[in-house]
């Protein structure tokens, strides 16, 4: 069997939710929108059932998704609906709606819902993608309120750099936010992963926790307290000696500076590892820090066997222990949510 592997550690997701909802207080949403993070959307949640207060997605589909698994907990579905038809399924599902907009408003108002409806209330406090402005937010959960549709209404917004502490970005957004609540009731929650952990002003009455949830440091660290619940493992199953000045691999874009031996590693793009990965990118091989060389191919890579002990059989950890999804990240030009998201085809192992 080929041996790509992409081991998810659901005790160390359990370990970082107690981490984070210690961290931020009160209580802490799990975020599992894009198959939560690649890691698997079903056995994550099931993995933090009991501990969870509640779960978030984009949307609706993967919110009938854990529901149809046997996940009872609030859902908070953070695109909210694309369709006023679909509040249907929102309450049929128990579902926590997100309104970011005039149109959502008005179909949730229009919607004869059975029960008061939980709605999270977005403001734009300053990223600019959805949102109501903060100008037009008191009117919109007046709206809400005096429908008698609706029960409990949580006043909500999103940070643009919340992992960038260096900028002010965050500040100016918590108090465009705070000035535009004045005078509302209802629970609050404003803040992500790096928020969570950066801004003890951003944590209120419901966190959002996704990228930490999975053990990856927002900061592009190596963080002590999370563990990173997913590893993607493979191994070397062949190995040639090259003379110096031997190109390796497609575009003849790596040549060897001295006598190197080289190891085929099962593990391509098509398996997600992205493609921009450059040679140098870190790889551990038997525990040991080495590095790629040559291209990344559709279905394997290439690695220098620096130590005599490395060689078919070897085990290569692409990321997880000792390499950090934040490195491989950063020598592919991109961010540890898109490495993690886009792994598919390896065979996944849950313990
Ligand atoms: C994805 C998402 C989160 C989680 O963000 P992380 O940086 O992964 O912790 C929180 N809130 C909203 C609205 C999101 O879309």
């Amino acid at each position: 069997m080929r041996p790509l592997t992409c081991e998810i550690r659901l005790d160390y997701l359990r370990d970082n939710y107690q981490y984070l909802k210690a961290l931020h207080g009160n209580k802490l949403l799990a975020v599992m929108k894009a198959n939560a993070y690649g890691h698997g959307a079903v056995q994550c949640a099931r993995a933090l059932h009991d501990a969870a207060d509640g779960f978030a997605v984009a949307f609706l589909e993967e919110a009938v998704e854990l529901r149809e698994a046997g996940i009872t907990k609030p859902i908070v579905v953070l695109e909210g609906v694309f369709q006023a038809a679909d509040y249907a399924a929102v309450a049929e599902y128990r579902l926590w709606p997100v309104v970011h907009c005039q149109a959502q408003l008005e179909g949730l108002l229009a919607f004869d819902w059975r029960e008061p409806a939980t709605v999270w209330l977005k403001m734009d406090s300053g990223m600019h993608r959805t949102g109501f402005f903060p100008h037009n937010y008191a009117a919109a959960f007046a709206a809400l309120r005096q429908s008698g549709k609706v029960g409990e209404i949580v006043k909500m917004s999103h940070f643009a750099c919340a992992d960038e502490t260096e900028r002010g970005m965050t500040q100016m957004q918590l108090e465009a936010f705070d000035l535009a609540c004045a005078g509302l009731d209802g629970a609050e929650s404003l803040a992500n992963s790096a928020a969570i952990m950066a801004y003890p002003e951003a944590r209120r009455d419901w966190g959002r926790a996704g990228l930490a949830l999975y053990g990856v440091d927002p900061f592009g660290a190596f963080s002590g307290s999370l563990k990173p619940v997913m590893r993607l493992k493979s191994e070397v199953f062949a190995e040639r000696v090259l003379q110096p000045h031997e190109p390796i691999g497609y575009g003849a874009s790596f040549y060897t500076k001295r006598s190197t031996r080289v190891g085929a590693v099962a593990g391509g793009y098509a398996d997600g590892y992205p493609r921009r990965a450059a040679s140098d990118t870190p790889v551990a091989i038997d525990g040991v820090r080495s590095r790629l060389i040559g291209r990344i191919s559709m279905d394997m890579l290439t690695v220098d066997l620096q130590q005599a002990d490395m060689g078919v059989g070897s085990e290569v950890e692409l990321f997880g222990d000792i390499i950090s999804v934040n490195e491989v990240a950063a020598a592919a030009g991109t961010i540890a949510y898109e490495v993690l998201c886009n792994v598919k085809r390896a065979k996944r192992v849950y313990s």
